[in-house]
């Protein structure tokens, strides 16, 4: 039997992928996303330190018995041999050794949750070795001692400070503050220290055998994929937990070997803003931890040049190529050592939502990708945040004017927050889960280990670290408002309190933070909604989502069903919320739901006159009062829709709704009569009498809808009329009214035959009346289970169908809508009953094959039926997605939700093209 492979060298990415059968995506499966760019880098001839990845499948056959499976050592010293060799150095030889580091590398990318050990292969006596060769006895005990506390915290779990206090110890003996001004004595001495804190604390001699040091270091990188940081990590970005971890064995290559020598991060594009101009942090004289951690202040990539010169120019060209290979924004790594630039990482850069769409905006222009491209790598989520809310500039000028700003950092994530601060991740969590507090985490940097209260946070603040530190990049990847490196910031964690200057804020109290400037307030700011209109390269971006949806075949449907994709509509009330839906790009009006005009304080006298009315002249003579203000209303709608459609439902809640409770009428006539008040009790006492006879039970299974309106013509009578007159005297105006009339809670053909005819007689009525014509439509809501199953009848009468998967959800299921989520539906979510709350995302597999009954059986009926949805789910990108495969013309939501629907519109599209 051929034994399996579980080592790749970085030369050998071919073999890794005839393994796979080609595929990038599983190339980065089995030697993670750092392993997989480590070869490539190599294959387009990039300077990469030679070295071997030892695939995630090696890891998931370690979790299995806890051991490495057989032949991953031979196979592991076959490639130590073969780096080796390209290095030109021997591990564990006492005069040129080879060190490497041991580093995880899963398929995605999970910033710091797993572990990375450097300097394997240092002891006390290649150590010497070392000092012969490189003339720099500092540099070779200040590796030494970094590789015994990285190996004491990774592989033996001993406390970071166990190895900081010493190392603190021994610079305020010599009352100096940075590492580098600890010299090879000093260092050397910590050697020996941090030995006996080994020792001390996991009861074993740190080893001196490298090949130990290279096991354990391995086999702890794959004990870290289920550490718990990781599976945290896991759980909030949704990674699978079988994917496991690869190991990359690298060829150190060091940054601190003096002043020549350093070590970065950079973005070949501003991550924050999308900018394209290269941006990250590098230290001169340091090894790669300082950077990331955020605990040395960095210096900025643009100044580079100026320390390495040659190194630079050489980065220049690289990044730059990088970028052209890849497509996209790049993340990357470097060590500069002896001038000699090295990449040690390269990965598709993490962006804020903003950022995300500005690169792919810029690169379709610059024309690296394609639009679809860009469509398919900009996520809805981020789109949503882009809308999300902000600090007018207003508002913070007045903050300042007033004395509240407080301090400015790094802008590392942007967005503006609002909250109470607390000084640790597990207060923050708490605070924000249990006491549903708005919290802002305020830390000097963070760890891995604080993603928790970053997560929990409306944003985060640390004195600090630079834009390329774990906060700033975690920060940004989760969409939190966060600033960095706010160095007037000083916090004392023991009195859990903060001081900028003369002000002190203290644990609990409000502070405002703006990610997007770096600024900081103390006190609540007022939040604003950001003008969709000045986002031009969002407008951009949403324009070729639009053209995507509008491509001809790129849906294939039977003869007379859509065959683009779907459209975005909007569900509208008002004139105002019609323009706001058009300004973020509505193709039409998928809802007004005309109670809400019976509800204004001008109208509900009317509307309860109507409704108390005990015959058919008396509630008539109300609704013709109220006719004129439903036909201003119609008007403004299809004057802001002009040329687009107008689908307006018909009243369809009880009409109780409109009036007083019961309950409230019941105490105000009890009050009067034991107070024995005589004025208006008659009255009260009937209005009471009223309510109780409109009692019911199940009202939401009960008079509503499409039944109110056959109990009570006469309402949708006047709202017909209203509709049509409008659309009359828009068409006059030149205004392009396309009505469509809406009838909701059809659960029988026969209802629809009763009323339907009725009401098209107004509608002809009234364009004869007015002397005009324009096109319009009568159709149905489907919100009743036997609607769905009963389409092809209810198609014969409908002109169009509109899922109310509100009603539909709550139907089908037999949940109340109103009470389900208080009383179980959280928990079955939680037990995992039901995969996710169905009111918010469509039950595919229930509701949504009576959708998809009733559409092919509607279109049997009439082919060119025009299909939507309206309920909550228009406005969800799964949901949005079923909407295009069942094959639906469009999906309606509310207008914030416009641009998003239209990315999740345009993203099906492409994910279902054949
Ligand atoms: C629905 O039921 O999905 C719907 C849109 O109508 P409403 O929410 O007004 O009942
Ligand atoms: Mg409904």
């Amino acid at each position: 039997m051929v034994e399996k492979k579980w080592v790749y060298l970085f030369d050998e990415i071919k073999a890794a992928e005839s393994y796979v059968g080609g595929d990038w995506d599983k190339v980065r499966g089995l030697l993670g996303g750092k392993g997989a760019n480590l070869a490539e880098m190599v294959r387009i001839g990039l300077p990469v330190p030679p070295g071997f990845t030892v695939t995630t499948e090696a890891c998931n056959a370690y979790q299995v018995n806890k051991k490495f499976p057989a032949g991953l050592w031979d196979q592991m010293m076959v490639a130590l041999k073969a780096t080796e060799k390209a290095s030109g150095k021997r591990f564990g030889d006492l005069k040129n050794p080879l060190l490497v580091s041991c580093r995880s590398g899963a398929k995605f990318s999970m910033p710091g949750m797993m572990d990375t050990v450097l300097n394997i292969g240092l002891n006390d006596e290649t150590a010497k070795g070392m000092v012969d060769l490189t003339k720099n006895e500092r540099f070779v005990y200040d590796s030494y001692r970094r590789l015994i506390q990285m190996f004491g915290s990774v592989v033996l779990g001993i406390a970071d400070e166990a190895y900081e206090h010493p190392l603190d110890a021994a610079k305020a003996a010599k009352g100096i503050k940075n590492d580098t001004e600890l010299t090879a004595d000093d260092l050397k001495a910590l050697v020996e220290k941090f030995k006996k804190v080994t020792r001390k604390e996991a009861k074993i001699d740190f080893p001196q055998n490298p090949l130990d040091q290279l096991k354990l270091a391995t086999e702890a990188v794959f004990k870290s994929w289920n550490g718990k940081r990781a599976v945290d990590y896991r759980r909030a970005t949704n990674i699978p937990d079988d994917l496991g971890t690869a190991v990359n064995i690298v060829t150190m290559v060091f940054g601190n070997m003096g002043n020549d020598s350093g070590t970065g991060v950079a973005f070949t594009r501003n991550p924050s803003t999308g900018e394209r101009l290269l941006y990250g942090d590098y230290l001169l004289n340091a090894q790669g931890e300082d950077v990331v951690a955020g605990i040395r202040n960095t210096e900025k990539i643009e100044t580079l040049g100026r320390d390495l010169p040659e190194a630079n120019k050489e980065f220049l060209r690289i990044v730059k190529i990088l970028e052209q290979h890849y497509h996209d924004m790049q993340d990357v790594e470097f060590t500069v050592e002896r001038k000699k630039l090295w990449m040690l990482q390269c990965r598709n850069g993490k962006r804020t939502a903003s950022a995300a769409v500005k690169i792919a905006v810029d690169m379709v222009k610059e024309k690296l990708i394609t639009k679809e491209e860009a469509i398919k790598r900009v996520s809805t989520s981020d789109v949503d945040a882009m809308l999300h809310p902000q600090f007018a500039t207003s508002t913070k000028a007045k903050a300042k004017k007033d004395g509240y700003y407080l301090a400015s950092g790094v802008n590392a994530s942007p967005g503006a927050a609002v909250g109470q601060i607390y000084f640790d991740a597990d207060t923050t969590e708490k605070m924000a889960n249990e006491k549903k507090q708005k919290t802002i985490m305020v830390r000097p940097f963070t760890k891995p280990d604080d993603v928790h209260g970053m997560l929990a946070a409306q944003g985060i603040l640390t004195s600090e670290g630079g834009a390329t530190s774990h906060a700033a990049v975690v920060a940004r990847q989760f969409g939190v408002p966060c600033i960095v490196g706010a160095s007037s910031v000083v916090i004392d964690l023991d009195k859990r309190q903060m001081t900028i200057g003369k002000t002190v804020v203290k644990e609990g109290e409000w502070i405002s933070l703006d990610g997007t400037t770096g600024e900081v307030f103390v006190g609540q700011l007022e939040l604003t909604n950001p003008k969709f209109e000045e986002q031009k390269d969002l407008m951009t971006f949403l324009n070729w989502a639009d053209e995507i949806c509008a491509t001809k075949g790129i849906r294939t449907a039977p003869e007379g069903w859509p065959s683009t994709g779907l459209q975005v509509w909007a569900n509208a009330d008002y004139p105002k919320d019609a323009q706001r839906a058009r300004s973020f790009g509505a193709k039409g009006i998928g809802l007004c739901r005309t109670e809400h005009m019976f509800f204004e304080p001008a109208r509900l006298p009317i509307v309860q006159r109507m409704i108390l009315a005990k015959d058919d002249a008396t509630r008539k003579k109300a609704l013709d009062e109220l006719l004129p203000f439903q036909r201003a209303d119609f008007d403004g709608l299809f004057e802001a829709m002009d040329g687009y459609p107008v689908i307006i439902r018909l009243i369809d809640p009880p009409l109780h709704e409109f009036l007083p409770s019961e309950e409230a009428l019941l105490e105000e006539v009890i009050t009067m009569r034991v107070k024995g008040e005589t004025k208006g009790l008659a009255k009260k006492e009937a209005l009471l009498e009223s309510v109780r006879a409109m009692h019911e039970s199940n009202p939401m299974m009960g008079l509503r809808g499409v039944r109110l309106s056959i109990a009570m013509p006469l309402i949708v009578e006047m709202q017909v009329r209203a509709i049509f007159e409008a659309a009359a005297d828009c068409t006059k105006r030149g205004v392009h009214a396309k009505p469509e009339v809406m009838i909701p809670l059809t659960g029988h053909i026969n209802e629809l035959k009763w009323i339907q005819p009725r009401l098209e007689r107004i509608a002809s009525e009234v364009m004869k009346e007015k002397g005009v014509k324009f096109p319009y439509k009568f159709g149905t809501m489907i919100e009743i289970p036997r609607a769905a199953v009963t389409a092809a009848e209810i198609a014969s009468v409908a002109e169009f169908f509109s899922f109310g998967t509100n009603d539909l959800t709550q139907m089908t299921f037999g949940y109340s809508r109103d009470d389900a989520e208080r009383n179980f539906l959280v928990k079955y979510v939680e037990e995992g009953i039901l995969p996710k709350n169905p009111f918010q995302t469509l039950d595919q597999d229930g509701v949504g094959r009576l959708m998809d009954v009733a559409v092919r059986d509607g279109r049997s009926a009439r082919v060119k039926l025009e299909v939507g949805i309206c309920g909550e789910h228009g406005g969800d990108p799964a949901s949005i997605e079923f909407c295009h495969r069942v094959g639906n013309n469009y999906v309606s939501c509310s207008p914030f939700r416009v641009p998003v629907a239209r990315l999740a519109a345009a993203q099906a599209a492409l994910k279902n093209r054949k």
